[in-house]
């Protein structure tokens, strides 16, 4: 439909037991978007995606995926509603190799289409060379690249990304984010957490930044990196 927003959270609110970690979460991502959510360690960063996600579910409030509410539906459902999640800490199959690792993220489909595997070895150089790797063994930066191009098997219309740049060194952390620059330009919608506020604000067009469970400000990404608080805050600049 016209007009309707890919994702929208709308008063979501989230509870870990007494604790109320998202307070009211209104967002939207665009078809075709790069957002970002940005926020302090405790923000609510990470229990937002893994409420779109379907780890969590929201006591009050609610997700919509196409208008189409899909809070309370299990993970593994919704990646046949076209979302993929690559969590925070890759999480690949340690001692699966690297194109079953790849495979697996195809679950979804009868057999994992070759042109997706074309796809991810093309936006991966260094996962074509290694397939036959056992995936515990690569770098840091090689399992991030699994775990992106697993994702993108399952054909996800929304990835959602929980801190891809991770414990990784600023040269990989630049490829990394190149990458998803490119794969956001083949067409792929993404909503990503990033502690990198720098990297994730010149890959995002808009961004929200949360604060202890609610969105204290949002707009184009370009605002936000020239926003002095925020540059004080998240690009460590005083
Ligand atoms: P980080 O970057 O540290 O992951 P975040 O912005 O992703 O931060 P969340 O992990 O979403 O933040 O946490 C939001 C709040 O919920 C925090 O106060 C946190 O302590 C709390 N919280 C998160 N997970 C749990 C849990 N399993 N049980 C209880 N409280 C939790």
């Amino acid at each position: 439909e016209q007009g309707t927003p890919l994702l929208e959270l709308r008063g979501l609110r989230v509870f870990y037991g007494a604790i109320e970690a998202l307070k009211g979460v209104d967002l939207t991502v665009g078809r075709g978007e790069a957002v970002a959510l940005l926020g302090a360690n405790g923000a609510g960063k990470s229990t937002t995606l893994k409420t779109v996600s379907g780890m969590l579910a929201p006591r009050h409030g609610e997700v919509r995926l196409h208008g189409e509410r899909i809070d309370g539906i299990a993970s593994h459902e919704l990646v046949k509603f076209g979302l993929g999640h690559v969590p925070e800490g890759r999480r690949v199959f340690a001692r699966m190799t690297v194109l079953e690792n790849l495979n697996m993220g195809a679950y979804r489909f009868r057999r994992p289409d070759p042109d997706d595997l074309d796809r991810v070895f093309g936006l991966f150089p260094r996962l074509a060379e290694r397939r036959k790797q056992i995936a515990g063994t690569l770098s840091g930066g090689e399992q991030q690249m699994l775990a992106i191009g697993r994702a993108l098997m399952g054909k996800p219309e929304l990835l959602l990304l929980d801190e891809p740049s991770m414990g990784l060194a600023p040269l990989i952390v630049e490829q990394i984010f190149d990458i998803l620059r490119e794969v956001n330009e083949q067409g792929t919608t993404l909503l990503l957490v990033e502690q990198n506020a720098s990297e994730a604000l010149q890959l995002a067009n808009r961004g929200y930044v949360l604060e202890t469970g609610e969105v204290v400000m949002s707009g184009p990404a370009d605002t936000l990196l020239a926003d002095p608080r925020i540059r004080a805050a998240y690009l460590g600049e005083h």
